[in-house]
């Protein structure tokens, strides 16, 4: 679908752009921005297509805003009997609903229309604090700004927060604020090797990962960073190194007990966690399969692996105990992430579940759109 990817319109009156499937999300940030208009909410990357993004609950960080899939109205997609439904929040309501998270399960996305914004700045400050000075701030954290979000570095007690406003869009603010570029390229690449070579040392030498999450919190995170610049840029991040990544959804109000259960497994279970955590906050939804479908807004907590070259790092059962301890708190997996649920805890966990699988048969009564891991999902 790659191929797939022209932007078809934007309509400015009505804040929507509509593409075909496979732009990718970097393109539209382009597109848009050349026409003084942004995406109001994004992850930390853009490489991905429009329709991986919304299939999988791609999301960013900011209570007000939802999953990505929540800015979308309208979406195209040819089903497994070969029919092209059209579907939004007024025209088949339900099959909107269940398509915009369903990893490709329905069929085929071909188009999809989201809303945007008016080209925004995105000013953000990022700044070290003490793990306990995150757990006795947390709600000013997670509501004192659009967008926050939380790195604790396991085995040490850092943190760092990056907080981030809109403003409207204004070049040459930006420009003369000298904000938008805090490191120079070099260096960049110097700190990376430096950071990099002590990492793959903490997959030999398991021990010395205290110290390695010292110095990476002191290289990345150590100093207060003020920045700001077009939103899709400040939302985006270099996320540096390869990486095995377990990320789930929890309503909101266990977040402070889900990172005080989490500094116990890692102790108990003498786990080297060797790349911060990540905490980010969502707002909930009504999307079948989304993991914020339902009442609560949702705190995601992803957790972390340096993955080195041509060495496998023990990860199996940090993200294990990490499933565990999550679904106890009433979590969700991120399906673009490793889990290990299957088609009985699905169930348990989303009240649309079985009339997703209903639906889903439906419109691909031959299984054209099923694979391995679908089946292990959708079957019981
Ligand atoms: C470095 C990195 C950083 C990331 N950061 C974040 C983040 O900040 N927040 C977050 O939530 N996620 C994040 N992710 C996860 C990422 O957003 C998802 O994996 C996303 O699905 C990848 O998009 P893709 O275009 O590669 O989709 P693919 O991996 O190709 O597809 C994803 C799913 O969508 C389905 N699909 C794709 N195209 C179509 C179509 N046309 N019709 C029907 N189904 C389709 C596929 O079948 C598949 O099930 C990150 C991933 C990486 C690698």
């Amino acid at each position: 679908m790659r191929n797939y990817n022209a932007i078809l319109n934007i309509d400015k009156k009505k804040n929507l752009v509509t593409c075909q499937a496979g732009c990718t999300l970097d393109k539209l940030n382009q597109r848009l921005k050349s026409e003084k208009f942004g995406l109001r909410v994004l992850g930390s990357i853009s490489h991905q297509t429009v329709a991986g993004a919304i299939c999988t609950p791609t999301h960013g960080t900011g209570i007000q805003y939802g999953i990505l899939a929540t800015e979308v109205v309208h979406i195209q997609f040819v089903n497994g009997n070969c029919d092209v439904i059209e579907c939004s929040e007024i025209e088949n309501q339900n099959i909107f609903k269940a398509c915009l998270c369903s990893f490709g399960s329905l069929g085929i996305i071909t188009e999809i229309t989201m809303r945007v914004e008016p080209l925004k700045t995105l000013v953000s400050l990022q700044f070290p604090l003490k793990l306990r000075q995150v757990e006795e701030n947390l709600t000013r954290i997670i509501y004192g700004a659009e967008h926050s979000r939380i790195w604790w570095f396991p085995h040490t007690d850092k943190c760092s927060i990056w907080q981030a406003n809109k403003l409207e869009f204004n070049a040459s603010d930006i420009e003369k604020s000298g904000l938008n570029s805090q490191i120079s390229c070099g260096k960049k690449k110097f700190s990376n090797f430096i950071l990099e070579s002590v990492l793959y040392l903490s997959t030999i030498v398991p021990s010395v990962t205290p110290y390695v999450n010292k110095v990476s919190h002191k290289v990345l995170f150590g100093k207060v960073v003020q920045s700001q610049d077009v939103s899709f840029k400040e939302f985006n991040i270099d996320c540096l190194f390869k990486q095995y990544v377990n990320e789930w959804a929890i309503p909101i109000e266990h977040a402070l007990e889900a990172l005080s259960l989490l500094q116990l497994l890692i102790t108990e279970h003498n786990i080297n966690a060797n790349w911060p955590v990540e905490v980010r906050f969502v707002r909930n939804d009504d999307i079948w399969l989304s993991p914020c479908y339902g009442e609560s807004d949702r705190c995601f907590i992803g957790i972390i692996m340096y993955r080195p070259y041509s060495r496998e790092p023990k990860y199996l059962l940090y993200f294990k105990k990490f499933d565990e301890m999550m679904s106890s708190l009433g979590g969700r997996p991120h399906w673009a992430k490793a889990h290990g649920w299957k088609y009985k805890e699905c169930k348990e966990s989303y009240p649309m579940w079985e009339e997703f699988c209903k639906l889903r048969s439906k419109m691909d009564p031959k299984n054209v759109f099923m694979n391995e891991y679908t089946r292990s999902i959708f079957n019981p």
